[in-house]
């Protein structure tokens, strides 16, 4: 007989660990299955050179345990891939969680059996389990996209890499001519890292991106005192801004309102101090976009500051879409890479990649013959690794048809039709609008009150409305409508996966509003939804 559990959960990056610790310590029974060698999610796969966190390592980390985190030390402000790996090893071991995960197990269905009332699950290792819940904690940006979207790359004679599944090994660059193709986060953390090493890196660009300095180096102390000191206060003043950082807390002041020589000020401020603190400059920079443009502008003057060439200092400048309305990405030496010999860039607006060969890159202008390429190409961003599992609901339902038209989910967390089936930071939340550490834990603690709600009343299943969800999903709609957002081809939007539906994925509302809201409907004995016994 399948063995059965109370939950399944897919995944063991942050999401799963912390699920699988809140379930247990609810007194659920707990299998949690992943796909990679080691628990870490993202920071377990992606080990591209200059791998980090956009947001400062003080506030990307778990709250739940004042122990975990007052004997945690982050060494930089913005910790590097292997200490983010580290840190989530830890959370594991500290909490004795490897016990309940299983790796290098991928889930491959999940079919809900409406008599029974349990979801039965399957893996590749052949593994056949029974759970009332299942909990996808498959990951927002798990699934690079293929590098065969690139006609040729089979072709090509030497080595290449996704940067979402780098070498264990790492890989050296000394001596080769790179390509790198792709000018997102990934690819503007990396380029600065492998110009250091290789002969020679042509970078393929196709859309540029804006970027601020990180100001990276050894945390400070001071700030390191200061939360020690002021930690339970500073974590729900984070809670408490939109983007759930709390240095991007947002100022009263409209951008339009003030002189151009006091957001010049506002601007430079925050340029000085890096990151994603630009977009808290003034309260309407992701909503109008005339502020927006004052953002924009002051940014591309950096640029051009910055790199020497005027002609590739006005290539690497963005100019077709809203800052912000992309990820905006965090930097260590991307513009002022461009200044150095060994690094070149070709704008694919002027010379389209054609294929891949076995030499290298071929455009429109000619063939880039290249000893390595790098895809930094992205992700089939929060859809993707659903997409990859045969789920099956109520009457046989697939989730990928009925996520055809674009996904569609009760406030990111339930989807109608599929009874007893959880979403950590699905399309419809904040998720990655959001610190995700934040969103991530906001998340396993609805979730696991739900279910442990469940167990105390023995009911059998809890199921999304379809009006609740219709009512939520247009809700989420008409909020990103009114901002700068829908006005990219970002991933957020699912254009850069082609032929995939354009529907603005992430809430944009802000995580206090979504949070209160989710709240609500928990208190209302989870307004929106049929609990059945
Ligand atoms: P993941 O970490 O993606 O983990 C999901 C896990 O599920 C993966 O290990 C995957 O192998 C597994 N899985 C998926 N499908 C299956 C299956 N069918 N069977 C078994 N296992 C499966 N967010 C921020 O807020 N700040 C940042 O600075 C930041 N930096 C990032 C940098 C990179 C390079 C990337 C790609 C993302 C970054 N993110 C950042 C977003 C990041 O994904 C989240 O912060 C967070 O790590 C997500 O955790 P997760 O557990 O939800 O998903
Ligand atoms: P991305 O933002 O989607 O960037 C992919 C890049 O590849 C874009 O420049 C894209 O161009 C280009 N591209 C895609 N397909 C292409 C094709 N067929 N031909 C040519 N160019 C192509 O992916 P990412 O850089 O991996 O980042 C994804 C997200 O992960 C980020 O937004 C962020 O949330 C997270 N992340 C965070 C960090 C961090 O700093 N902590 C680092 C990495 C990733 P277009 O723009 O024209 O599509």
């Amino acid at each position: 007989m399948a063995q059965a559990y109370d939950v399944v959960v897919v995944g063991a990056g942050f999401s799963g660990l912390y699920m699988l610790h809140r379930l247990r310590q609810a007194g659920e029974s707990v299998r949690v299955y992943e796909a990679g060698t080691s628990v870490g999610g993202t920071w377990f796969w992606n080990r591209y050179p200059g791998a980090r966190v956009d947001i400062e390592s003080q506030e990307y980390a778990y709250s739940f345990s004042p122990e975990l985190d007052a004997e945690w030390k982050w060494t930089e402000r913005y910790a590097a891939q292997p200490e983010l790996l580290g840190y989530l090893n830890h959370v594991a071991d500290r909490f004795d969680l490897r016990r309940d995960i299983q790796l290098e197990t991928r889930v491959t269905t999940a079919v809900w059996d409406a008599a029974a009332r349990r979801w039965n699950v399957a893996t590749d290792r052949g593994d056949e389990v029974t759970a009332r819940h299942v909990v996808m904690a498959t990951g927002c940006l798990s699934i690079p996209k293929e590098d065969a979207e690139l006609p040729g790359a089979e072709t090509f004679h030497g080595p290449s890499w996704h940067t979402g599944r780098w070498p264990e090994a790492g890989v050296d660059f000394t001596g080769k001519t790179v390509a790198v193709i792709g000018t997102g986060s990934s690819a503007i953390q990396a380029i600065p890292q492998i110009a250091a090493q290789a002969t020679h890196v042509t970078v393929f660009q196709r859309t540029p991106n804006f970027s601020v300095p990180a100001h990276n180096g050894p945390v400070d102390q001071n700030v390191v005192a200061d939360w020690a000191a002021n930690r339970a206060q500073y974590r729900k003043e984070a809670r408490d801004t939109g983007f759930g950082i709390r240095y991007v807390a947002t100022t009263e002041q409209p951008a339009l309102e003030a002189s151009p020589d006091e957001r010049a000020a506002a601007y430079e401020a925050r340029w000085r101090y890096g990151g994603f603190a630009l977009l808290g400059a003034f309260n309407d920079l992701v909503l109008d976009p005339n502020a927006n443009a004052t953002a924009a502008e002051f940014v591309r003057g950096k640029i051009a500051e910055i790199v020497k060439d005027p002609v590739t200092a006005e290539k690497l400048s963005p100019k077709t879409y809203p800052i912000g309305a992309k990820r905006i990405c965090v930097d260590t030496g991307y513009y002022a890479a461009f200044n150095r010999d060994n690094v070149s860039l070709v704008d694919l607006t002027e010379e389209p990649i054609e294929r891949i060969t076995a030499a290298g890159v071929m455009t429109s202008a000619g063939e880039y013959a290249v000893d390595a390429i790098v895809y930094a190409i992205g992700f089939d961003a929060m859809t993707g690794a659903l997409d990859k599992i045969d789920v099956r609901g109520a009457g046989g339902a697939r989730l990928k048809d009925a996520w055809a038209a674009g996904p569609a989910t009760y406030l990111g967390l339930l989807v109608a039709g599929f009874p007893n089936l959880f979403l950590v930071t699905g399309p419809g939340s904040p998720s990655v609008l959001c610190n995700m550490a934040v969103a991530i834990e906001q998340h396993v603690e609805w979730i696991s009150d739900c279910i442990a709600w469940m167990s105390e009343r023995q009911a059998g299943s809890i199921e999304a409305t379809p009006a609740a969800q219709d009512a939520w999903v247009a809700h989420v709609n008409e909020v990103a409508d009114a901002t700068i957002f829908p006005l990219a081809n970002s991933w957020y939007l699912g254009a850069n996966v082609p032929g995939k539906p354009r529907v603005f994925m992430p809430y944009i509302g802000g995580f206090p509003v979504y949070r209160d809201k989710c709240n609500e409907v928990a208190a209302a004995g989870y307004d929106g939804c049929v609990v059945a016994a």
